[in-house]
Formats: structure tokens, C-alpha cells, sequence
């Protein structure tokens, strides 16, 4: 329950129609991972960005705290409310308009409720690209995309969000407006209050929209599956890839023959064209020659791999739709992951080249300890993350699972994730799911600094509080 007055004051902020209390509020208080469940006091949907500082003035003055949220795809408990049924859940949905395209610049500046895909086609319509691509696309928003400095499979060549944000419309704990939306590829006048934001999954401020870099759309995009006996084969086949391929690799997944036997169970509809491989690799090639060269060199840089023994076989795209399907059977892993059940995640970065011997060591070390658990393996090895899920036994009860082995699986992995200079999150961020993890292993100094920039802009604790920190 949230006061009279504050309710007043929301209605007053943003309209009655845009305030929701009551009835079924699950889709901003459920996670996308059904793990979280929380209740929100009010549900507010905003249509501006005055209208958001209003928000946050009108719940900062009542001591209320506020759960920004945008397309709710998070994977780490970070933008659902909590249980108290004392916060406000923000959600930016209705911010979603693209401001501006300036080809010639090549910058783009939405809102940040615009779903992702909204902003990939409009650059599109100019001919243009904008990078940022993930399989929950259709859904996620861009300012969600910001607070989690997300990554996705193209970050091998363009880098994550933070790479791709130029400036940033912010409004503050106090709900002042911090209008930064700039085009520029160069500005030191001072600290880098962008990168701050970027990544701070909705504890330090509101993102209500950003200037994102474009580039020009590639003229060719070929796409090719290959089959690895082993990981340090599929690491042999990147080496090679990117002295042929130079910045024309754009794309590097992994996925391990656990991950698609669970696609071609849960969607028998989509295509396998290399069943069986321990490993697969998807390689992605965007080339601005055109079609015929970049295909020749492709199918060269195929030949060369199957010549050598770094790969067994190969198929590569011949149409935009075969394409299209391989991206989805890399895409439907998540998907057909939840449709098996809960499961214990982990986004880890790692050096690319202590990979093959991480996921070696620590495979047999789950394997001892809990028989017949299940590895779902794949990621982005190009840049280094692997999502390594560990799925509960066959038949077994995938919630208890989740409930009692959590944390000894969690301690198997992060050990040695940490023995390796990793990540215990490479790109979906703390939220909740983390937090007391991350105080375990991040340095004190690193602690201290993060919760001094907390208290400095957000001396109430009113954003997001219990996340990240
Ligand atoms: P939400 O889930 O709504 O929020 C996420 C966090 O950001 C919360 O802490 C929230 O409080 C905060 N937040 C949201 N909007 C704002 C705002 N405007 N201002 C301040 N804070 C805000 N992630 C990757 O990085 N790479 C992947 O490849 C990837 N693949 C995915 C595949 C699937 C199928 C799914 C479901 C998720 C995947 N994700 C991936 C995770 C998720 O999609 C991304 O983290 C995405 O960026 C979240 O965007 P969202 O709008 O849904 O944010
Ligand atoms: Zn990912």
C-alpha cells in the first residue's frame, strides 16, 4: 500500500489512466525467469521525461522507493518490485518514440521504452544498423539495454552498450532532468557520468533516453554453422577466423550438444543442420564488398578449417532465411531452457584462451558432485561469455534443485571462475540474483568506491535499493 497523498500526486504526475493499484499487475511484477515474484504499490507509466521527474520528486518526498523497469527480460531479479507492496514500479513503456536520425552523424536518439527492435529497424530505414542484437530483441528496451550495459552476439566487433551509447537523458534520484544527450564521439570535460550510468541497473537514476551510435549496414551477411570436436577446436577455429575474417567477424557463438538437443526438443520446428556435434559453432561474416566475395572467402575460411581438422563439417546459409534459421535455433536456447525448467545460470566472462580448460575442470568437478546434472553450455566465446547453466537431472524436481544446490553449484563454478581472472556476470548484470555474491568476491576497495558513488547520488537509497549493492 502506498499513501493517499503520494497516490495524489502520481495521478497528478501522469495521469489516472497511467497509475494502475489493483488487478492483475503480473506482468511487471513477475520476472521474465519466474523467479522473482514481487508486489508493487502502484504500477506508473509515464509518458515523458517531466513526467518521470515528477514521479521521483513526488516519491522521493514520501520516502518511497521506485523499481524502474523496461521491457522486464532481465535475468537477475533487478527490475521487479520487491514484496513489501511499499514501492513504485516505474516502467518506461510508454516512452517510446525515436526522437532523431542523423545519417550524417551516424547517431540515432530514442526514449528508452523503445524496444530494441524498434530502434534496429528505424536505423534500417536509413540504411543504417545499430548493433545491439540479443534474442529477447522484440522485447527489451533500449533503456533497459543501458542500465544493464548489455551484451549479445555482436559484441566481438561492436562492442556492448556502453560502446554503442554516445549520451544520455537521465533523471536524477532528486528528480532533477540531466540532459546529455550528446552526439559526440569525443568530450572530456570531466568524469565519465554516461559510463556511471551505463551498467547501474536503475540505482543511481532513470534513463529516459540516449544518443546511440549507427554504422552503415554491412552489404553482405553470411552466416555458416561448424562442427567442433573439441572447445579448444572451436577456439583454433576463431583464431582463424579472425586473421581471414579481420573485422569482418561479426558474430562467434558456441553452443554445446546439450543446449540443442534441447531446442530440437521444445522446437522440433527448427532446423539441425549438424546434429550430433559436442560443440557447434555459429560464425557470423558481415562484409561491405557485397555477396560473391564474401562468400568465397566464407567458404574458403571453411575449407581451410575442415583441411586442418579444427572443424568436422560445415553448412553454411545459402538464403537470408536459412540464415535467419540458424540465428533462431542459437536464439531458442533460453527459450527452450525455460520450457525444461528452472535452472541455475551463470553469464561468466573469461579470457578466451582459459576457456577449453575452465569448462574442462569444472564440468568434472559438477559431474562428481551432482550426478547426472545437465550442462547447458553456449555463449558469445568470441568476446569470452559463456552461459553456463547447469540444469537439474532428468525427471528430477527442477525447482528443489534450484532451491538446495543452488549455492554449492554456485561456489564450484564462481571458484573457479575467479581462479581464471573471470566475471561472475560478463553481461546480464547483479540485480538481486548476485548482489550477495558480488561482496563476496569483488576487492574492498571496488566495494567501498561503488557504495560511495551510491550514498554521493542517491543519498535516500530510493532507487532500486537492495540491487547491485
Ligand atoms: P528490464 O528487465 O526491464 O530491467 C533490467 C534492469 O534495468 C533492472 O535493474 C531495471 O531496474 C533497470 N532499468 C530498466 N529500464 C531502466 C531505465 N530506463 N532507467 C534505469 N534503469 C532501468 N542480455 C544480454 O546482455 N545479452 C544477451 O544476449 C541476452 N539475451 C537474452 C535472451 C533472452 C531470451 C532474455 C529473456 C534475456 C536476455 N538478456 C540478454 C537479458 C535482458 O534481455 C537484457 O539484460 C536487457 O537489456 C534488459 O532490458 P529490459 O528492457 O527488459 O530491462
Ligand atoms: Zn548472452
Amino acid at each position: 500500500m502506498i499513501a493517499a497523498a503520494l497516490l495524489a500526486a502520481l495521478h497528478g504526475s501522469v495521469g489516472e489512466a497511467h497509475v494502475s493499484t489493483e488487478g492483475d499487475l503480473s506482468a511487471w511484477e513477475l520476472d521474465w525467469r519466474r523467479r522473482w515474484r514481487g508486489k508493487a504499490g502502484a504500477v506508473v507509466r509515464p509518458g515523458s521525461t517531466d513526467e518521470v521527474a515528477a514521479v521521483v520528486r513526488a516519491c522521493a518526498a514520501h520516502g518511497v522507493s521506485i523499481v524502474p523497469q523496461g521491457g522486464n527480460t532481465g535475468l537477475v531479479g533487478g527490475g521487479v518490485p520487491d514484496t513489501s507492496g511499499a514501492q513504485v514500479l516505474l516502467s518506461m513503456q510508454r516512452m517510446n518514440r525515436v526522437r532523431a536520425i542523423d545519417a550524417e552523424n551516424l547517431t540515432l536518439t530514442a526514449e528508452a521504452g523503445c524496444v530494441l527492435q524498434q530502434v534496429q529497424e528505424a536505423a534500417a530505414a536509413q540504411a543504417l544498423l545499430f548493433p545491439l542484437s540479443l534474442a529477447a530483441e522484440g522485447s527489451c528496451t533500449i533503456g533497459g539495454n543501458l542500465a544493464t550495459n548489455a551484451g549479445g552476439t555482436q559484441v566481438l566487433r561492436f562492442g556492448n552498450t556502453r560502446d554503442l551509447c554516445l549520451g544520455l537523458e537521465v533523471v536524477t534520484p532528486q528528480g532533477a532532468i540531466w540532459s546529455g544527450l550528446s552526439g559526440l564521439r569525443k568530450d572530456n570535460t570531466g568524469y565519465d557520468l554516461r559510463g556511471l550510468m551505463i551498467g547501474s541497473e536503475g540505482t543511481l537514476g532513470v534513463i529516459t533516453a540516449a544518443t546511440l551510435k549507427l554504422y552503415p549496414q554491412p552489404a553482405a551477411v553470411t552466416t555458416a554453422l561448424a562442427a567442433c570436436a573439441t572447445l579448444a577446436d572451436a577456439l583454433a577455429l576463431l583464431g582463424l577466423a579472425r586473421s581471414r575474417l579481420g573485422a569482418g567477424l561479426t558474430g562467434f557463438e558456441v553452443m554445446n550438444r546439450f543446449s540443442l538437443e534441447l531446442v530440437a526438443r521444445h522446437f522440433p520446428a527448427l532446423p539441425r543442420p549438424l546434429p550430433g556435434a559436442p560443440w557447434t559453432v555459429l560464425l557470423e561474416q558481415s562484409d561491405t564488398e557485397g555477396e560473391t566475395p564474401a562468400r568465397t572467402r566464407f567458404e574458403a575460411l571453411l575449407e581451410a578449417a575442415l583441411g586442418a581438422g579444427t572443424i568436422t563439417d560445415a553448412a553454411v546459409a545459402e538464403t537470408l532465411a536459412q540464415s535467419k534459421a540458424l540465428w533462431h535455433v542459437r536464439e531458442a536456447i533460453p527459450l527452450a531452457q525455460a520450457e525444461e525448467g528452472l535452472n541455475i545460470k551463470h553469464d561468466i566472462a573469461l579470457p578466451v584462451s582459459a576457456i577449453p580448460g575452465f569448462v574442462e575442470r569444472t564440468d568434472a568437478a559438477l559431474a562428481a558432485r551432482f550426478p547426472g546434472m545437465r550442462l547447458v553450455n553456449f555463449g558469445h566465446l568470441g568476446d569470452g561469455n559463456l552461459h553456463y547453466n547447469v540444469q537439474a537431472p532428468q525427471g528430477a524436481d527442477a525447482a528443489a534443485f534450484l532451491r538446495e544446490q543452488e549455492h554449492a553449484v554456485n561456489e564450484i563454478v564462481y571458484d573457479r571462475v575467479q581462479a581464471c581472472g573471470g566475471s561472475i556476470s560478463a553481461e546480464h548484470g547483479v540485480g538481486q540474483l548476485k548482489r550477495d555474491e558480488l561482496v563476496q568476491r569483488k576487492s574492498a576497495v571496488a566495494l567501498d568506491m561503488m557504495r560511495a558513488i551510491k550514498r554521493a547520488l542517491d543519498p535516500l537509497g530510493t532507487m532500486n535499493p537492495g540491487r547491485v549493492l
